[in-house]
């Protein structure tokens, strides 16, 4: 196991502690507009992948391909797909070199996975709304030059705020689009689930 396969390992441990520790949370945002699962399905994908052998990975970009894998594979629903299809294509694009420009091209071709099988634009009140802020951040700090641990940090904070806007938001994609109506005023859940995400890679990928 390589050293940046040791750090996505600690990185998806931890992911999978966070929302063991925030499955009743999240199922209960979920229940406001959706099916009150959101939960309970990052914790299924989170634990499959906290499963997965790594011993025979190089690579972090091949631990994160797995770990996307997982996450499709074992959660059912329109989030699995989702999350997986995100963690499949940053792995896909990841930057050996560990560069701020790097990670914010794996980052943005990881959302524009997402863009490509969901179909939601920013302000639709989904993950999207999350990933595109911190797409953002990241080639911004790449422009100003800052090193991959602060434009992380930035990066994380921008997810937050993107997930923050969600609540003024009126949902137009997934389940929550069915009450459109009485979207205004609740936050997205897949959106809270991927800032804690990007919070969590700060700590190991930076
Ligand atoms: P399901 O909707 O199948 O019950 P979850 O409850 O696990 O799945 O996940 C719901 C989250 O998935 C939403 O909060 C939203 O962020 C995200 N989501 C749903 N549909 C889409 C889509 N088309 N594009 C992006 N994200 C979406
Ligand atoms: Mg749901």
């Amino acid at each position: 196991m390589g050293t940046g396969v040791t750090a996505v390992a600690a990185w998806l441990l931890e992911c999978s502690q966070e929302f063991t520790a925030r499955v009743d949370e999240l199922d209960e945002l979920d229940r406001a507009l959706g099916d009150g699962d959101h939960g309970t399905n990052m914790c299924r994908g989170f634990a499959a992948a906290e499963g997965l052998d790594l011993d025979e990975i190089t690579t972090a970009a091949d631990a994160l391909r797995h770990v996307g894998m997982a996450l499709v594979q074992s959660v059912g629903g329109a989030s699995g797909p989702l999350f997986g299809t995100f963690l499949l294509r940053v792995g896909a694009n990841w930057d050996r070199t560990r560069s701020t420009a790097g990670l914010a091209k794996a980052v943005r071709e990881g959302v524009a996975g997402v863009q490509a099988r969901g179909k939601a634009e920013a302000g639709d009140k989904t993950m999207v709304d999350a990933l595109l802020a911190a797409a953002d951040s990241l080639e911004a700090s790449a422009a100003a030059g800052r090193d991959t641990r602060e434009a992380l940090l930035d990066a994380a904070s921008a997810a937050e705020a993107g997930r923050d806007a969600t609540v003024d938001m009126v949902a137009k994609r997934g389940r929550a689009a069915l009450k459109a109506d009485q979207s205004v005023g609740v936050v997205d859940p897949g959106a809270v689930s991927m800032a804690l995400i990007l919070r969590t890679a700060v700590r190991h990928i930076g």
